[in-house]
């Protein structure tokens, strides 16, 4: 008898990169060429159920009928189809947060924003977060598990459907800045976003999707290695080791200096800017001072610095630097040279702000 850990996992559909899916053919005696169709029926046009679709040649038919959709099999694959449990729209409409509920009744968040003509999807790495930074939602609820590639993958194709569904053309920009630190589940996020940017199907290019880490320097230091084509976004919040090391526990396994000395090998193997976060909190990180340190801390390396007013969380109680005081601070940043933006605070009455992200099973 098989131990639990010996049974292979019930994958997901959506889990399988162009050539994996290929492979499954070839294994199933069918001509590889017919994986294309299967592709784009999946995540270009992003339909729910293969079942329904007739289309197909008679082999890959039998094999859809063979191997999808039946759950008892390890053998088989399953359709990512997280279930939406709730769909909540900000009150200037711009902001569309859906609580998807996934396989095994976990639930993670994921937001659509949408600018004049554009709309960008922050989706969910993990379920919760190990890093526990102390202003942010997620991390005061703690780690509950890594998200599948197809279970990211299906957060895309579920934001392409809804949008679809409105009447608009579909995603432009991805930000993997919902829920979890995408590199501490770096194999299953980079699975992802190869998918994601496939150009035969969901076709995001890779220079519109960013990846937003805490500072985990192994995994910056591996995408530099690995040359991943995405943008990479560092949050910071804090410019010595002791006042970052307050906002930032992890600060302390992977320190500042260690932090800034990734991020330069980074320029400098990938020749790519580095956008930087930086939360502001009233009296915490918000003066003329503070943004001074980051301008020497950041010299010479190519930055771009997005400030974030602080969003509210029931387990912080830090206050939002208000728009004059994040103003000066920008001013400071650009007269040393950094390009910064302040960032637009969307979704805050829905909870959708950056760090307002946490599982609510029973959401008002
Ligand atoms: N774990 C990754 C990505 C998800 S967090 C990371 O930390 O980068 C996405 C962004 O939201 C980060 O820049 C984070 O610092 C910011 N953030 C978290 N809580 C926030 C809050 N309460 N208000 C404003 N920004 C917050
Ligand atoms: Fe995790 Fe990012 Fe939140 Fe920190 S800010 S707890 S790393 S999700």
């Amino acid at each position: 008898m098989p131990t639990i850990d010996e049974i292979p996992k019930r994958r997901s559909v959506h889990d399988l990169t162009f050539s994996a899916l290929q492979q499954e053919l070839v294994e199933a005696g069918i001509n590889p060429f017919h994986a294309l169709k299967l592709w784009s029926t999946l995540h270009r046009q992003a339909v729910k159920t293969l079942e329904e679709q007739t289309d197909f040649v008679p082999p890959v038919q039998r094999w859809i009928r063979e191997k999808i959709g039946a759950r008892e099999s390890a053998r088989h694959f399953f359709q990512e189809t997280p279930e939406p449990v709730a769909d909540i729209a900000s009150s200037d409409g711009l902001t569309r947060k859906f609580l998807l509920r996934l396989h095994d009744g976990q639930t993670i968040e994921t937001v659509v924003m949408g600018y004049p003509r554009r709309f960008t999807a922050c989706v969910s790495t993990q379920a919760g977060c190990a890093m526990g930074c102390v202003f942010c939602a997620t991390g005061q609820m703690g780690f509950v598990r890594h998200l599948e590639p197809g279970e990211i993958v299906g957060q895309v194709l579920h934001a392409q459907r809804a949008l679809r569904a409105a009447g608009h053309s579909g995603l432009r920009n991805l930000v993997l800045m919902g829920m979890g630190e995408p590199l501490h589940n770096y194999d299953s996020v980079m699975t992802a976003l190869d998918i994601i940017s496939d150009t035969a199907g969901i076709n995001l290019g890779p220079s519109r999707i960013s990846v937003s880490t805490v500072g985990v320097v192994p995994g910056i230091l591996r995408m530099a290695r690995e040359k991943r084509p995405y943008l990479l976004a560092v949050s910071l919040h804090g410019a010595t080791e002791e006042e970052r090391a307050a906002l930032v526990p992890v600060s302390r396994r992977w320190p500042l200096s260690e932090l800034i000395a990734a991020c330069r090998t980074y320029g400098d193997t990938t020749g790519q800017r580095i956008l930087f976060g930086w939360t502001l909190i009233a009296g915490v990180n918000d003066t003329p001072a503070h943004a001074e340190r980051i301008a020497v801390l950041l010299k010479g390396i190519d930055a771009h610095i997005n400030l974030i007013p602080l969003n509210p969380t029931g387990g912080f109680s830090g206050s939002t630097t208000q728009e004059e005081a994040a103003q000066a601070f920008k001013s400071v940043l650009q007269a040393a040279g950094f390009p910064s933006t302040i960032r637009q605070r969307r979704g805050i009455d829905v909870a959708a702000g950056c760090g307002q992200l946490k599982a609510v099973r029973n959401p008002a």
